[in-house]
């Protein structure tokens, strides 16, 4: 166990994570974070982020990641790319288990995020990486001139979609209903663009494929039970995603879908730890929103510090 005991912890390192972390240095409060084994969270799997002020021309995800980065640590945020294991919050100082090691602090901020949803229709597990993805701007390079399925009605299914656009020869939009969460603008580029197609009332019934990958998908049409094959080399699901408080071990009080439960503020049910960013944000997650909510949470955890004194 390392002798020396912190005054604040992060754990997690998208925008939520690095703006706890620029603020907690900036207040002389020396933050470590342990940022995870793919530091960065959901923006480095993003293409162009266009709606986070004071970037007129947009700024690609991960250069966004790396500029917050950067910014924090200028001011003396402490950062390791390693995942935590697992945490006893039962008494102050916290403890965090890190590759073995045990680290303490007097004050926890989780910025873990969340993670991509699978469907899990018959096939997916095969398929998984050898043709269906959750992340185009990771896997979408690899369909040139090939035929691709995006499933979800949301923003990250528009994105996704029209990310593809400059690989695939044609994209077709998988949607369970005719309403979409996605934003106006978002959608309209998507649905106005040559090479997408939008099938609504339609679900994925199970994967085909043969010996080389995927080749294709059974839909399903909500409205009466037909069902119609589909031909595809490349599939990407961006039907949500999950927040990450498994390793919490159930010591944190979460909603019915896992989702951190804020009881004061950004403090949770255990006084001293507190959560900002997707992992707690079942409204708005966005970039902007999870930087805001980093920042209330580096407050919150100095004044609360403050007060132990
Ligand atoms: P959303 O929750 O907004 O949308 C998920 C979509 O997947 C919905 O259309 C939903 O359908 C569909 N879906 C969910 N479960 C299933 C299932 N089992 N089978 C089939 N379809 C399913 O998630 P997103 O990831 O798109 O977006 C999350 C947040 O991130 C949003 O706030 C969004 O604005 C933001 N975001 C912003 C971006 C940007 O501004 N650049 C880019 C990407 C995301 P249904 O509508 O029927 O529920």
């Amino acid at each position: 166990m390392a002798d020396e005991v912190r005054n604040v912890i992060i754990i997690g390192s998208g925008p939520a994570g690095y703006t706890a972390g620029l603020y907690t240095a900036r207040a002389l409060l020396e933050p470590l974070m342990f940022a995870g084994y793919m530091s960065g969270g959901q923006l480095m799997l993003t293409s162009d982020v266009e709606n986070f002020p004071g970037y007129p021309e947009g700024i690609g995800g991960p250069e966004m990641m790396i500029q917050l980065r950067e910014q924090a640590e200028k001011f003396g945020l402490e950062v390791e790319d390693k995942n935590v294991e697992k945490v006893d919050f039962s008494e102050r100082p916290f403890k965090v288990w890190v590759e073995g090691k045990i680290f303490q602090s007097n004050s926890v901020i989780i910025c873990t995020g969340a993670e991509s949803i699978w469907l899990g229709a018959d096939g997916e597990k095969e398929q998984k990486g050898r043709g269906i993805s959750t992340c185009a701007t990771c896997d979408g390079a690899f369909f040139k001139d090939e035929e691709v399925l995006v499933i979800g009605g949301g923003d990250s299914a528009m994105e996704e979609a029209t990310f593809l656009t400059r690989f695939a020869s044609k994209v077709t939009i998988v949607h369970r209903r005719n309403v979409f969460k996605a934003s106006k603008v978002m959608y309209e580029r998507a649905a106005n663009h040559p090479k997408i197609e939008i099938r609504t009332f339609n679900s994925i019934k199970s994967w085909l494929s043969d010996e080389n990958g995927l080749t294709g998908a059974i839909l399903e049409d909500s409205r009466n039970g037909k069902t119609e094959q589909i031909s595809c080399t490349g599939a990407f699901i961006a039907i949500g995603h999950k927040p990450i408080t498994q390793f919490l071990g159930g010591q944190i009080d979460v909603d019915d879908t896992g989702y951190i439960l804020a009881k004061e503020h950004t403090m949770t049910n255990v006084s001293g730890v507190f959560a900002a960013g997707d992992v707690v944000d079942t409204r708005y997650r966005q970039a902007i929103t999870a930087a805001g909510m980093g920042c209330q949470a580096a407050m919150d955890a100095e004044k609360w510090l403050e007060d132990q004194d």
